[in-house]
């Protein structure tokens, strides 16, 4: 039966690390400030943004959160971001995604200061991590996957992970990320998608699984050799009558079954959504000491 990597218990062993650098940084007469921009009136985007606001203000931060009408026009939008870009108290802006089908999502990536794109999307971010730049910002999710890998103790270098998924925010970026050199990297990478043949078969030779695709208990005991290690990326909402929104969350493994067979795996949820938040708290206290030095 695989070991549980417990996120929340990680993501507070990040927080704890975190509340040393605040200290150091307000002594220092700074207070790191992030902004998180939200447009129109999504539920699940909306509940994003109140934890993300509600963990600034745990760990003292400075937050602002900016909640626009789902009219906001492009130009508006834009005009926000700008003043943020200028707003000398904030180090971090993240523009909650998805916005509303008229905006143009990424000129407004591309608008941001990259030294205050925590999020790391910005294509000047994405070129930093492709170049092995330290300064840059990594996705969060991506960021915390690896984080789970190094504080559990599992070995990364030379391990072989198969990586389901390629999208800018998840999987692409953890390829890269895992592939660099040095701690928590230096793994053989392998990426696969839907267009990928013989997927059980390449996600069976993995010492480590990352599944990132969106699609509720895709990986299945056929997925996975015995003993390896299981990160479950997905968040999906499946249908239950018996819980009290009509609806529970579930990751992209079929948790049971899976669990048989690996060493270790993160449960969802409890396992990498607790690290995307506390990554995002972490690039937020990293974009203001960069802006210090
Ligand atoms: P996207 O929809 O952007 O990308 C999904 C990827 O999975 C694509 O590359 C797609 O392939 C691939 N894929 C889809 N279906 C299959 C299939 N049947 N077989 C193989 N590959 C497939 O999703 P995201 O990367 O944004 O998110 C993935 C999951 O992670 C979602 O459940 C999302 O909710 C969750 N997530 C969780 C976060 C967290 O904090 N825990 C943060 C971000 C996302 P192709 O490119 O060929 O279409």
């Amino acid at each position: 039966m695989a070991q549980l990597i417990d996120g929340r218990a990680i993501a507070e062993k990040v927080y704890a690390q975190l509340r040393g650098e605040i200290a150091e940084l307000k002594a220092s007469g700074v207070t790191p400030g992030l902004a998180v921009v939200l447009v129109g009136d999504d539920p699940a985007s909306r509940a994003y943004v109140r934890s993300k606001d509600k963990m600034c203000r745990e760990l003292g931060l400075h937050s602002v959160k900016l909640e626009l009408p789902a009219a906001t026009t492009q130009e508006e939008l834009l005009a926000r971001v700008e003043e943020l870009n200028r707003d000398a108290t904030i180090h971090g802006i993240l523009v909650q995604s998805p916005p509303p089908r008229h905006i143009d999502e990424g000129a407004i990536v591309r608008a941001l200061d990259p030294a205050k794109d925590v999020d790391g999307f910005h294509p000047s971010n994405v070129a930093k991590l492709a170049l092995d730049d330290p300064s840059g910002f990594v996705p969060c999710t991506p960021l915390g996957c690896q984080r789970l890998l190094v504080e559990s103790g599992i070995e990364v270098s030379g391990a072989h992970v198969v990586v389901l998924g390629r999208s800018m925010i998840v999987g692409k970026p953890l390829a890269l990320l895992l592939m660099r050199k040095g701690r928590g990297a230096d793994a053989t990478v392998t990426v696969v998608h839907s267009r990928s043949r013989d997927l059980p078969e390449i996600t069976r030779s993995a010492d480590i699984v990352v599944a990132a695709i969106g699609r509720a208990g895709f990986v299945t005991a056929e997925h996975v050799r015995d003993g390896a290690v299981v990160i479950d990326v997905g968040i999906n909402r499946v249908e239950d009558a018996g819980a009290p929104k009509g609806y529970k969350l579930v990751g992209d493994v079929a948790f049971a079954e899976v669990a048989a067979k690996a060493s270790a795996m993160t449960p969802v949820p409890g396992g990498v959504g607790p690290m995307t938040i506390a990554m995002l708290m972490a690039n937020t206290v990293k974009a203001c000491q960069q802006a210090q030095a």
